[in-house]
C-alpha cells in the first residue's frame, strides 16, 4: 500500500472542510450523487461510441445505490459509471486538477466563518463528505480495465491507494460517518428527504437498500388459533427519485424549487440562481434548453482556463460538458443543459464543432437569453445585481458578436455625467435624454472614475449641456468602444479625439491666437521633449489653461492585447 501526501491546497481544503462550521452539512449527499450521476453519464457516452466497450455493457443499465448502517454510523454509495483507475484518483481526488476548486482556495481568508460561506457559495465537490465523515474509503474500477483501486483518507494530511478487488466497473464509496455530529445521516428517512430535495430529477435511478422488520401476514386459521405472527427482517430496494431528466418535464409541472435544486445538482453553486431559462422547441429542429444565470459571477470567469457550463445531451444522452463553443465566449457564465433530438447518438465531440443543427441552437439560444436578460432589465433593482456581475462580459458581446450588437448594446450600463451614486444609464435613456441636436454617444475612457469626472475635457460639454459616458473600465472600454461604431445610428464618439462640440471656429481669429501662443508653445515643446507626441493649441476648453490628450491608435493597439488575454483567447 503506497501513502501519498494531498498536494497544499487540497489539505488546505481539507482542514476547512473537517473543522467547517457550515451548518448545511447534508450537501455532501448531493455532490457524491452528482459525481456518481457523471460517472454514469461518461459510461453511457462510450458504449455508443468506443467500439471496445460497446459489446460488454451492450445492456448495461445506469443506477445508483445507497445502503447504510444504523449501528456502526456508515453510509454507502454505490455507482456502475466510468470509474477510476490509480492515475485518476491520484489526479481526480488527491490533487486540484480543476480550476475552480483552485480558485476557491484562493480566495479562502482563513476566517472561518466567512471561509465556511465562500463553501455555500461554491460548492465544492467530492471533498465535501469530509464534513461529515471520519474516514472515506473509495473502491473503484474503471470500465475496459482490470485492476480496481482502493483510496482512503481519514481526510488529514494524506491518503493510501492500494490494488483491490471488484468485479463490476463503477465506483464505491464507503463513508464512516463522525459519531456525533453526522451519525443522523445513517437514516432511511434523512437519505430520502436529501435525495428527494437535491437529486430527484437525476436521470437514473437511485435506490435505497434497508432492512425493514416485517411481520408474517396469518392465515384465517392461524389467526382464529390465536397465533402471534412472527417478525423477520426483509431486504428493501426501494427506488427513492422519479428519475426524469428535469428538463424534459413540462414546465407547468415544475416548481421554483424544483429548478433551483436541479441547478445546484449541476452548477457547484449553493445559492439559488438569478435566472432560469426553460425552452422547448419543436418542428425542423427539435430540442430543449434549460439555461441558468448564476446570482455570482462563477469565480474561473477571467480566467483562460474557465470551464464551460453548458452539458451537452443528445436524447437524453450525455456527449460532453467540455465543450466551449455551445455557447460564445462572452456567455461563458451560463450554466444549463442542451439537449437535441437531432444530432446522432454517437456524435463525436471532435465533428461536433462544425455541425449545422448545433450551430442552429446555439444562435436561437443566444437569442433567447438576450431576450430573457432584457426581461429582466425592466426590473432595475435585479437588473443592477445583473449588471454589476456581467456588464463586463456583456461588453465583450459586442466586439464578438456582430449579429446580436444592437441587442447587447442594449443591455448594457453605463456611469455618465449625468448620473451619480452608482446609478448607471442605458444609451436609450442616454438618447432619449440628449437636445434635438445632438446626434452622437460621447464617451471618455481612463482607469480612474473621478479623474475622469474632473477631466478639464468635460468643460465644454457640460456647458453645453451634452452628456458624456464616463468609462473606467478602461483595459476593456477602450478596445470595444471604438469598434462599436454606433448605436441606433448614433456614433460612439471620443471626447479625447473628436471635435468638441458647438464651436464656432473663426480661422482667421484661430490664426491670430496660434501666431501669439507660438512661443510658449515651441518651448513647451521642447521641455517636455519626448514625452508626449506634440503640444498644440486648442479651443476643447473653456475653464482649463491645458489639458492631456492622447493618441487613441496606439492605446487602442495595447489594450486589444491586454483584452484578449483577459478573455482567455
Ligand atoms: P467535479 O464533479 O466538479 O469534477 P468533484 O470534486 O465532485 O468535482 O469530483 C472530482 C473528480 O473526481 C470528478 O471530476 C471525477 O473525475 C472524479 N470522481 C468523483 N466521484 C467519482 C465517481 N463516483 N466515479 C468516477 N469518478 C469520480
Ligand atoms: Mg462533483
Amino acid at each position: 500500500m503506497a501513502k501519498h501526501q494531498f498536494q497544499t491546497e487540497v489539505g488546505q481544503l481539507l482542514h476547512l472542510m473537517t473543522h467547517s462550521l457550515y451548518s448545511n452539512k447534508e450537501i455532501f449527499v448531493r455532490e457524491l450523487v452528482s459525481n456518481a450521476s457523471d460517472a454514469i453519464d461518461k459510461l453511457n457516452y462510450l458504449r455508443l461510441t468506443d467500439e471496445k466497450l460497446k459489446d460488454s455493457f451492450a445492456s448495461w443499465k445506469g443506477e445508483i445505490n445507497i445502503s447504510f448502517d444504523e449501528k456502526d454510523k456508515s453510509l454507502t454509495i454505490i455507482d456502475n459509471g466510468i470509474g477510476m483507475n490509480e492515475e485518476d484518483m491520484i489526479n481526480s481526488i488527491g490533487t486540484i486538477a480543476k480550476s475552480g476548486t483552485k480558485s476557491f482556495v484562493e480566495a479562502l481568508t482563513g476566517d472561518a466563518k466567512k471561509d465556511s460561506n465562500l463553501i455555500g457559495q461554491f460548492g465544492v465537490g467530492f471533498y465535501s463528505v469530509f464534513m461529515v465523515a471520519d474516514k472515506v474509503d473509495v473502491i473503484s474500477k474503471k470500465a475496459g480495465e482490470e485492476v480496481a483501486y482502493k483510496w482512503s483518507s481519514d481526510g488529514s494530511g494524506e491518503f493510501d491507494l492500494a490494488p483491490c478487488t471488484k468485479e463490476s466497473a463503477g465506483t464505491v464509496i464507503y463513508i464512516k460517518l463522525k459519531d456525533e455530529e453526522a451519525g443522523e445521516f445513517a437514516s432511511k428517512y434523512r437519505i430520502k428527504n436529501i435525495v428527494g430535495k437535491y437529486s430527484n430529477h437525476i436521470a437514473y435511478p437511485i435506490f435505497l437498500n434497508y432492512d425493514e422488520e416485517v411481520s408474517e401476514t396469518l392465515s384465517e386459521e392461524d389467526e382464529k388459533a390465536g397465533k402471534t405472527p412472527e417478525k423477520k427482517t426483509e431486504r428493501k430496494h426501494e427506488q427513492i427519485n422519479e428519475a426524469t431528466a428535469l428538463w424534459t418535464q413540462p414546465k407547468a409541472k415544475l416548481k421554483d424549487e424544483d429548478y433551483n435544486n436541479f441547478y445546484k445538482s449541476i452548477s457547484q453553486d449553493s445559492s439559488d440562481p438569478m435566472l432560469t431559462i426553460h425552452t422547448k422547441t419543436e418542428g425542423v429542429n427539435e430540442y430543449i434548453t434549460l439555461f441558468y444565470i448564476p446570482q455570482i459571477a462563477p469565480m474561473d470567469m477571467y480566467r483562460a482556463d474557465y470551464q464551460s457550463g453548458i452539458k451537452l445531451y443528445v436524447k437524453r444522452v450525455f456527449i460532453t460538458d467540455d465543450d466551449k463553443e455551445l455557447l460564445p465566449t462572452y456567455l461563458r457564465f451560463v450554466r444549463g443543459i442542451i439537449d437535441s433530438e437531432d444530432l446522432p447518438l454517437n456524435v463525436s465531440r471532435e465533428i461536433l464543432q462544425e455541425n449545422r443543427i448545433l450551430a442552429n441552437i446555439k444562435q436561437s439560444s443566444v437569442k433567447k437569453i438576450l431576450s430573457e436578460i432584457k426581461k429582466l432589465s425592466k426590473d432595475e433593482e435585479k437588473y443592477s445585481k445583473f449588471i454589476e456581475q456581467y456588464n463586463r462580459a456583456l461588453k465583450e458581446g459586442v466586439y464578438q458578436d456582430y449579429t446580436n450588437k444592437e441587442a447587447i448594446l442594449e443591455l448594457l450600463r453605463y456611469k455618465s455625467t449625468k448620473t451619480e451614486d452608482k446609478k448607471l444609464t442605458s444609451l436609450e435613456d442616454y438618447k432619449n435624454r440628449a437636445n434635438s441636436e445632438q446626434k452622437a454617444i460621447y464617451y471618455i475612457v481612463g482607469e480612474n472614475e473621478k479623474v475622469l469626472r474632473n477631466s478639464p475635457l468635460l468643460e465644454s460639454y457640460n456647458k453645453n449641456d451634452i452628456e458624456v459616458l464616463i468609462l473606467d473600465d478602461k483595459e476593456i472600454d477602450e478596445i470595444i468602444t471604438p469598434a462599436i461604431g454606433a448605436f441606433k445610428e448614433w456614433e460612439f464618439k471620443d471626447i479625447t479625439t473628436c471635435e468638441a462640440p458647438k464651436v464656432e471656429i473663426n480661422e482667421e481669429e484661430k490664426k491670430e491666437v496660434e501666431e501669439k501662443f507660438k512661443d510658449i508653445v515651441s518651448k513647451i515643446k521642447e521641455k517636455l521633449n519626448d514625452d508626449v507626441k506634440d503640444v498644440k493649441i486648442t479651443n476643447r476648453l473653456s475653464e482649463s489653461a491645458s489639458c492631456i490628450t492622447k493618441d487613441s491608435q496606439d492605446a487602442q493597439m495595447a489594450a486589444m492585447a491586454h483584452m484578449f488575454r483577459s478573455m482567455g483567447q
